[in-house]
């Protein structure tokens, strides 16, 4: 690459400098040069190119949109894009932010930091963001935060982390998935304080997602947190009608009618979670059984209701990630209640209340069970709940 600036200067001294605005990619055999504009473009082919082909290389420029693709492995799902995305009133907003993002990246938002609960899209809206934005020729680099930490030890240990952040100076748009992961690993967080800091200076864009805001993420060094804070912060949601909107289009997706029956007896049993939503109709469309007598979730979802209600909380809250104890306490009363009085499965159970693995579940019923040995008046309320649940849920 040096090399290959010392020849251009070599041809002509006035060059190098508007070369070094432009990105060189240099391969064994080929150099690409890409210019921020077709002007720019032009000015290379018809003014040096012809000089610099005794370099040895074949010579190769584009304009900066013309490049379609990056050229480098970018993480990017290509199945997630916008156009199958579906928008209501709770995802609208962080919608078109992410639009803005992968048309402007690093003019207007940056750093754009989404959070939300699991299944709610954030991930999808990542790859689109990265997608569209490289589709317009920006190079985009999508890493969830447990790639990154590996990508950091992997470095340390060869001895390149020098390398690891040279490739990040190409990258326009980084998406960083998952940052709650980077809890407790200091190393990962030094390298990525650095990253950002980088980034930052030379205005290119950086988006973070986590599942939850960043004054709610452990164990992560204040600097980092406050940069993750810099710029603007915006939770994704899930209300009913986008959830509605979901299942019609998933279902029409997957090849089933999506009748007002069909729609409501899957927004019977399933969350506010697309993916549960997504797994429910494959199920679905594998088994053919498309009702069944009693649904499990709406009775879970009864339960938290009721449970919510005593506690002077709303049923939302239960599904809330937080450290409130009064919130724990009630969220672990009902799902012990949605396992002893439904039946449900501890995977069932964590969907339910927004977790994403059955130890959720498994833990906080473990720990009401424990709670009831020892404490004779949790026991009392536990059997006084039981009663009136029985009751409203005429079980
Ligand atoms: P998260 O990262 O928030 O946990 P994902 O982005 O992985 O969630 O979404 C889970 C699944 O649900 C994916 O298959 C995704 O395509 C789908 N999904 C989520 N939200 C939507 C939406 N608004 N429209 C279409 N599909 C969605
Ligand atoms: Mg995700």
């Amino acid at each position: 690459m040096r090399d290959f600036m010392l020849f251009v200067e070599q041809r002509d001294r006035f060059a190098v400098g508007l070369f070094r605005q432009f990105r060189i990619e240099e391969t064994p055999s080929r150099v690409l040069i890409i210019t921020p504009n077709i002007e720019y473009k032009r000015w290379v082919l018809e003014y040096i190119k012809s000089r610099l082909q005794d370099y040895g290389k074949e010579i190769l420029v584009k304009s900066h949109d013309e490049v379609s693709k990056n050229d480098f492995e970018d993480g990017l799902l290509e199945k997630y894009t916008f156009e199958n995305f579906v928008v209501g009133r709770s995802n609208e907003v962080v919608y078109r932010i992410c639009k803005e993002v992968a048309s402007n990246p690093g003019a207007t938002f940056s750093p754009v930091f989404i959070y939300g609960g699991v299944g709610l899209g954030k991930s999808h809206l990542l790859h689109a963001t990265g997608n569209a934005a490289k589709r317009r020729g920006f190079v985009s680099l999508y890493m969830s935060a447990n790639d990154f930490s590996e990508a950091v030890i992997r470095s340390i240990r060869e001895g390149k982390l020098e390398e690891f952040h040279a490739r990040f100076k190409k990258v326009e748009l980084l998406l960083i998935d998952d940052v709650q992961f980077l809890s407790g690993k200091e190393r990962t967080q030094v390298e990525l304080f650095r990253v950002f800091e980088t980034m930052h200076a030379r205005d290119k864009q950086i988006v973070f997602v986590s599942d939850r805001h960043p004054k709610d993420i452990k164990d992560v060094s204040e600097r980092l947190l406050s940069r993750f804070a810099s710029g603007v912060i915006i939770e994704i949601g899930l209300d009913e009608e986008t959830r509605l909107f979901i299942i019609r289009h998933k279902l029409s997706q997957f090849g089933l009618e999506p009748t007002e029956e069909l729609v409501r007896y899957v927004a019977d049993n399933t969350g506010y979670n697309v993916r549960e939503i997504e797994g429910f109709i494959k199920t679905l469309k594998t088994t053919g059984i498309t009702s069944l007598p009693k649904s499990i979730h709406k009775l879970g979802e009864e339960i938290i209701k009721l449970i919510a209600r005593n506690f002077n909380l709303k049923p939302e809250d239960l599904k809330k990630k937080t450290k409130e104890r009064r919130i724990i306490n009630a969220r672990q009363l009902a799902m012990y209640f949605c396992k002893t009085l439904l039946g449900m499965t501890h995977s069932e159970i964590s969907g339910l209340f927004g977790g994403n693995d059955h130890t959720f579940a498994l833990y906080s019923i473990r720990s009401v069970e424990e709670k009831r040995k020892k404490d004779r008046r949790y026991e009392l309320m536990i059997l006084t709940l039981e009663k009136s649940l029985r009751k409203h849920l005429s079980l």
